[in-house]
């Protein structure tokens, strides 16, 4: 196919994508604007077929990853005897982190047959994937009151079997920084490594700190810190395809390479997991952190945190909605005891917009960055005409908590067929939050009031009338 037809093919197919550009995404995109944006892209064509596996073909690229390591050192506030590599991205760094732990405790701690890691319930998955790969026993612990790691069940779970415990800074789900002081003095007191995960926080945190907001110490400036991963490509702008993996000195990392010796092709070494690597998306990390810079850096961060300011002052006027813990940075969680948060949500996904649904406790997720600053007026208002939605549909402003927890209760129980039935009562009503629908249905099944008993009862008697 011609190039021109292939490429308007290419547009045509974006076009049921989300649109992160209009701001729409409080997720997985993130862009510092249209003029670093082109330089990063420039710089990434520069060495679009250039390849990192073999560094002494291009010393250019192994220079550069050098100094991205040296750099990033440098902001985590090292000592100078750091040492790391670029990898594809956050996932790829922890799971060098973690094979690094297991063979360094192989060495070091020998008497050790089954491995254990600590980590927070809030830690991302990719630490439960490394364990799944590396043949490591995941321990995870609780949160307190504050949804950071509880240190009295950290401690609790040390064992002679811990080879490392984990912290994020901040966690992804509510955005708070684990108490990593507190956990690296553990590390230390227990001689075990203490891995930091600043993959979303690693671009973000020390430019807040710079601007003068109040941000725990979550760096190598903490004794008893041994690893750090932070992704690139988020907060630090650069293109998909690079984070990082610091360790605090070359005998740490050493665990993290692999050489094969008597392969017919040659001796073959290899620092990451990966073979063939990028050189395009080394050349745009190099070039993303001189083209913004650390002053370029604190005017995202200071922009975002007014965003941010914005969101947070929108949620509090509104009385249904609460923000979860308190969040560190640029990433907040929202949630309710009055009202269902996944239908507020159901609502906004209606209107275009996207973001993470979590759960424990029931939440919407939503990662602040720049491009958000010409969306978060539009946001708002599109969240409040949702609430007050799903407030007037909502099966407690009809009715009382009894009704809705029996209902609940029985849409869970129910043969599936009858709750299809009652949908069908329902479906006539399209102004109805989609998953409100068959419990609205329900309701009107419903008939009279009382105490729990006679309304199951009553629920009861009118559902099996339908058969
Ligand atoms: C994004 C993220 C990761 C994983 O990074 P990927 O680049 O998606 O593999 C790990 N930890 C935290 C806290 C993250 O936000």
């Amino acid at each position: 196919m011609p190039a021109d037809e292939l490429l308007n093919e290419l547009r045509k197919r974006k076009v049921g994508d989300i649109q992160w550009d209009k701001g729409k995404a409080f997720c997985l995109v993130y862009h510092p604007g249209e003029e670093i944006a082109q330089t990063v892209r420039e710089a990434y064509n520069l060495f679009f077929y250039e390849n990192a596996l073999n560094p002494a073909a291009f010393p250019s690229l192994r220079n550069m990853e050098s100094e991205v390591v040296s750099m990033c050192a440098d902001l985590f506030r090292g000592s100078g005897k750091e040492c790391g590599n670029i990898t594809s991205g956050g996932t790829e760094s922890i799971l060098l982190a973690v094979k690094t732990a297991r063979d360094w405790a192989k060495q070091h701690k020998p008497e050790i047959k089954k491995p254990e890691i600590i980590v927070p319930e809030t830690v991302h998955p990719a630490f439960h994937k490394a364990f799944h790969y590396f043949g490591i026993e995941g321990i995870t612990v609780g949160l307190d009151e504050n949804f950071r790691a509880d240190i009295q069940q950290v401690k609790k779970a040390i064992n002679s079997n811990t080879i490392m415990l984990v912290g994020s800074a901040p966690s992804y789900p509510h955005g708070v920084i684990d108490p990593i002081s507190e956990l690296a003095n553990l590390a230390l007191e227990h001689k075990v490594l203490m891995h930091v995960d600043a993959c979303v926080g690693g671009f973000f945190l020390p430019f807040l700190r710079k601007l003068g907001y109040p941000v725990y110490d979550f760096d190598f400036f903490v004794e008893g810190v041994t690893s750090i991963s932070a992704d690139l490509h988020k907060y630090g702008f650069a293109a998909k395809g690079a984070s990082v993996i610091i360790y605090k000195d070359n005998a740490l990392r050493k665990h993290q390479f692999f050489v094969h010796t008597t392969w017919p092709g040659g001796i073959y070494g290899s620092p990451t997991l990966s073979g063939t690597r990028p050189g395009g998306s080394i050349a745009a990390a190099w070039t993303a952190l001189h083209c913004i810079g650390e002053q370029g850096y604190m005017d995202l961060c200071k922009e975002t945190m007014e965003t941010v300011r914005q969101l947070k002052d929108g949620f509090a006027a509104i009385p249904e909605i609460s923000l979860i813990g308190k969040p560190d940075m640029s990433l907040l969680a929202i949630g309710s005891e009055t009202i269902d948060i996944y239908a507020v949500g159901d609502e906004l996904s209606n209107k275009g917009w996207m973001f993470d649904r979590q759960q424990n406790p029931a939440s919407l997720h939503f990662t602040v960055s720049t491009i958000h600053r010409q969306s978060v007026k539009e946001f708002l208002e599109d969240l409040n005409l949702a609430v007050e939605k799903v407030n007037r549909f909502s099966l407690r402003a009809m009715s009382d908590n009894l009704k809705i927890k029996a209902v609940r209760t029985l849409s869970s129980v129910l043969p599936a067929g009858l709750i299809s039935r009652i949908q069908a009562m329902s479906a006539g009503n399209k102004s109805l939050p989609g998953r409100l629908a068959p419990l609205y249905g329900m309701m009107g099944a419903l008939s009279g009031s009382g105490d729990l008993e006679t309304i199951v009862l009553n629920l009861l008697d009118r559902l099996n009338s339908l058969e």
